[in-house]
């Protein structure tokens, strides 16, 4: 049995873990910060700490806060030049998995040191060396271990402001993420024991951390950071196949994942009480089938995913596909309660 593990330098996991950010930032041996994050970020208290935790140590910053949801690869050339044009020596990405990807991917390019802050708990992206982008409008993940961060500092208190739904659709995704490397051709024993325990975890605190519950928020948080350090080594599978061709479509990446879980699991021989699980919680996340979706172009795009069907348990056709497919949509149609 041979395999790697890649994972960040050094993991800070905590409730007020944020204050080590400066700290971290100056142990790297850098003076000028460049924070990448959204737009909505701006009003929010976690960059104004960052700021604080960063000028304690006599370390300045510039903040790039144009990242786009489900970011094309353009947004990484221009977050590229606003780094070559401030002279900055240290990316930190705070926010969720569009962030965090930009981020790490733009550090990497130019060689530079990096921080990742999530401020969701799903992505796991914190910890991997993938990062996904649309190109020419669809969906391609960029797999390179310089994209692995120097530091993920994962603080569950700034996932508190995660609005109900994306705390459902994330926690969905992250429990793909370690139901899916578990199963993964290219699974190994370290990944599949850290799977399994994410996978309890996220399993037992979903419903809890969507009705606002303080331990439970923090639980998703663990498991979240344990899905993305399995996953990360391993891969995903069907699921993470079938949710490209949504995400193409305009549906968030978490969302996606959400909506066609509950099939993939299906179609892999998964325990059907598992499977009702997932279509129960599903219901959490809003999304129906759109009249412009066409089931047999979703399938063609599927089938050019040769990276996930190839880590899939079981082979996978272009019939098998298209069945999915109009399955999900006549159960979006009809039978669902969305
Ligand atoms: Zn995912």
């Amino acid at each position: 049995m041979n395999f790697e593990l890649i994972l960040p330098q050094k993991v800070i996991f905590g409730e007020g873990s944020i204050k080590k950010v400066g700290e971290e930032a100056k142990s790297l041996g850098i003076d000028r910060v460049l924070i990448v994050t959204s737009r909505g970020m701006l009003k929010r208290e976690f960059l104004t700490q960052i700021t604080g935790y960063l000028l304690e140590h006599q370390l300045s910053f510039d903040i790039f806060s144009r990242v786009k949801p489900e970011p094309p690869i353009e947004n990484v050339y221009d977050c590229i030049a606003f780094a070559k044009d401030n002279s900055c020596n240290l990316l930190i990405g705070l926010g969720g998995g569009s962030v965090i990807d930009i981020a790490k991917k733009v550090a990497a390019d130019l060689g530079l040191p990096k921080i990742m802050v999530p401020t969701t708990a799903g992505t796991g992206s914190e910890v991997t060396h993938e990062s996904v982008f649309k190109v020419e409008g669809k969906k391609r993940a960029f797999v390179d271990k310089n994209l692995v961060p120097n530091v993920a500092i994962v603080d569950p208190d700034l996932t508190k402001t995660m609005p109900p739904l994306l705390t459902a659709s994330s926690g969905i995704d992250a429990l793909a993420h370690a139901l899916e490397c578990y199963e993964s051709r290219k699974s190994n024993p370290l990944v599949k024991t850290i799977a399994l325990d994410a996978f309890k975890l996220l399993k037992e605190n979903i419903e809890k951390a969507v009705q606002g519950n303080r331990r439970a928020r923090i639980n998703m948080s663990l498991g979240s950071l344990m899905a993305g350090m399995a996953f990360g080594n391993s891969g995903t599978t069907l699921a993470h196949a079938l949710s490209y061709p949504l995400s193409n479509r305009g549906v968030p990446h978490s969302q996606s994942v959400a909506l066609v879980l509950p099939f993939a699991l299906e179609f892999n021989g998964s325990d059907p009480r598992l499977v009702e699980k997932l279509k129960g919680l599903r219901k959490l996340v809003h999304c129906d089938w759109n009249a412009d979706w066409d089931a047999n172009k979703m399938a063609e795009e599927v089938m050019c995913d040769e990276r996930h069907l190839a880590n899939n348990p079981s082979n996978v056709t272009y019939r098998d596909l298209l069945e999915i497919f109009e399955r999900m949509k006549r159960w979006l149609l009809h039978e669902g309660d969305l």
